[in-house]
């Protein structure tokens, strides 16, 4: 193909001609004129088959020919012609009528060399026509390239396309159909009324932990691995889908609840196995639920809600949870008892009875411990066993243990009008009350600190009670806050003793200066003398550390009796008080 850089000279000629003398006439003319590629052809069938391997610029044409005419070679060339091109043929003729040219030029031709030719004619006809010829070429290639930009581009979008697509319906790290996906699934197998079916979710344990100690991309492979494994362990019509945030799914189809029972145990065998990633060994462990369509729910918002509400209930193992509605009731029964408590203190339903400890030499009561009570309207009194952990998770704790320090000194402020003897209480401290507190970018310390300078009243008349197990566990910030109350003169004590798990050491870094005897530690103490040594020693502890040591929960005189033999200087039960409201302290001081 001529091109317009090019010296014409190189473009390809076909020259077709029955009569052999004006072959050799034209491409003698032809070459003559410097014509390198110039393909003769004295038989016109064979037209079309030169044509079609490709690449003339022009066609020489003559019309009287045996066969096929001019005409008719014309309209078979036209038949290949593409979209944008023309036929590049000069016609060769003796006849110049009208009636001659017009069909010629009806048939495609583009321009006329009269025979007998004339050799200047000849060659600038065809130069003419090559000029236009080259631009055309010029013109359809830059179409090509355009065409195949376009098909390359559209190949991108389509690509692009295929890219969303799977992103809309797969997880894209883990490569699991996602949770939108699997959603869809559930619905269309509740609305086409299949078959009963399973569905299990599985959280991986300590899937946040993984990502914040070995990183994203260690955790993402770990996911990863597990949804290999997903996928070996199950195949059709089981589908397996990413839920997000370490939780898998797998839809159990056209299985009762045994079935999708023992599939799910199966499953959850096959994939919690120990793995090994990048050279480290990683142990999995998973959370399971396990619900069953249609009679656990209907729709797959119910389904589904219901398989995560399980699965927030679930203990790690390698079996399934299986949902109960009493989950449901308990969780409401759990909202709504959370919305009434935010509300209990505003309607006074909230009250601390108070129950004395006592010295086991004297018999006196040297102070007290002050114990929340919540007078529900509708039912009754609530432990605070039940309402104090409510009240950590949501955040009233702060509130509530506000609350109760100055509510207490409002209380011994008044006992000491009566009986004008400061009689010290101690209060339970929740350990989401630092954390919480902390967050806020308040101090505990601090608002305890004005609560005592308000009142008026020593701090060494407020003592702070902490389980053992959340001591332990202290940050150092909070830590940090304890320090700050002690030098304040506020006492503290370590609840619980004996329930937790106290390292010695740590033991004696703590600001504490109380020891509270869990009564769990009293158990068999009158029958057997092992107990006793056992209780004995953790009272000899606490003389060593030289902390006061209080024994909980003392029931019998007989308790009472050995505690006072292994040297426990003080006590509380319901032995000697029961917890009592505010007003009757003060007779029982007295
Ligand atoms: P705790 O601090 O260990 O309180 C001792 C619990 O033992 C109290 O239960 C008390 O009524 C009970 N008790 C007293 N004498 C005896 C006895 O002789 N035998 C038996 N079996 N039990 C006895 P209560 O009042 O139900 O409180 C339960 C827990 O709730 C407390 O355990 C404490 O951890 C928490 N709590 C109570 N009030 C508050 C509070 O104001 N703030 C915080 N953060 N926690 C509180
Ligand atoms: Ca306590
Ligand atoms: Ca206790």
């Amino acid at each position: 193909m001529i091109l317009p850089d090019q010296p014409l000279t190189e473009a390809k000629l076909l020259v077709v001609d029955d009569n052999p003398a004006n072959l050799a006439l034209l491409e003698a003319i032809l070459e003559e004129a410097g014509f390198t590629h110039v393909t003769c052809l004295s038989d016109s069938r064979q037209v079309l088959p030169a044509w079609r391997e490709g690449g003339y610029d022009l066609v020489l044409l003559d019309i009287r020919m045996p066969h096929l005419d001019g005409y008719a070679v014309m309209a078979q060339l036209e038949a290949e012609l593409e979209a944008d091109d023309y036929l590049p043929v000069i016609v060769l003729t003796a006849q110049i009528d009208e009636a001659t040219r017009e069909r010629a030029l009806a048939a495609g031709a583009r321009d006329f060399i009269t025979k007998p030719f004339d050799a200047r004619e000849v060659i600038q006809r065809i130069r003419n026509h090559l000029e236009v010829r080259a631009l055309h070429n010029r013109h359809l290639q830059e179409v090509q390239t355009l065409s195949a930009d376009v098909h390359h581009k559209d190949d991108l979008l389509q690509q692009r396309e295929r890219d969303l697509a799977y992103l809309a319906t797969h997880h894209p790290v883990v490569g699991l159909p996602n949770r939108p996906h699997m959603t869809r699934r559930v619905h269309r197998l509740l609305e086409e009324g299949a078959d009963a079916f399973g569905v299990l979710l599985m959280e991986v344990e300590g899937h946040r932990r993984l990502e914040t100690l070995a990183g994203y991309e260690f955790a993402d492979r770990v996911l990863c691995r597990i949804g290999a494994r997903l996928r070996e362990a199950v195949s059709p019509p089981t589908e397996i889908g990413y839920w997000g945030s370490g939780v898998f799914i797998v839809i159990l189809p056209r299985c009762g609840h045994q079935q999708a029972y023992d599939m799910a145990r199966e499953i959850l065998q096959a994939v919690l196995m120990p793995l090994e990633v990048g050279g480290y060994a990683v142990t999995l462990s998973a959370r399971s639920a396990l619900v069953h369509a249609p009679e656990d729910g209907e729709d797959s918002d119910t389904l589904l809600r219901r398989a995560m509400l399980t699965l927030s209930l679930a203990r790690p193992g390698l079996l399934p949870m299986h949902f109960d509605p009493a989950f449901e009731r308990s969780l409401q029964e759990r909202e709504s008892l959370l919305a009434d408590l935010r509300e209990a203190a505003l309607r006074g339903e909230l009250q601390l009875v108070y129950q004395p400890k006592v010295s086991l030499l004297s018999g006196k009561i040297v102070g007290a411990e002050a114990l929340m009570r919540w007078h529900h309207p509708r039912l009754g009194i609530v432990s605070p066993l039940r309402f104090i952990p409510l009240a950590e998770e949501s955040g009233l704790i702060t509130a509530l243990g506000l609350w109760a320090v100055e509510r207490t000194l409002a209380a011994i402020q008044r006992w000491y009008q009566q009986v004008r003897r400061i009689l010290p209480v101690a209060v339970n401290l929740s350990p989401r009350q630092i954390d919480l507190l902390q967050g806020e970018g308040l101090s505990l310390s601090a608002q305890i600190r004005d609560a005592i300078e308000r009142s008026g009243l020593p701090p060494n008349c407020l003592e702070l009670e902490l389980t053992e197990s959340s001591l332990m566990q202290q940050n150092e910030a909070a830590l940090q806050e304890l320090q700050q109350l002690r030098q304040l003169g506020v006492s503290l004590a370590l609840d619980d003793f004996g329930t937790g798990y106290s390292s010695m050491a740590r033991l004696q870094e703590l600001p504490v200066s109380t020891l509270k005897i869990d009564r769990s530690l009293l158990k068999g103490v009158t029958q057997d003398a092992r107990s006793r040594a056992i209780l004995g020693s953790v009272i000899s502890l606490g003389w060593a550390l030289s902390l006061d040591v209080v024994a909980e929960g003392i029931e019998t005189a007989a308790e009472a009796e050995i505690l006072r033999e292994l040297g426990c200087p003080l006590a509380q039960g319901y032995h000697f008080f029961r917890p009592l409201p505010e007003a009757e302290v003060a007779a029982v001081v007295r």
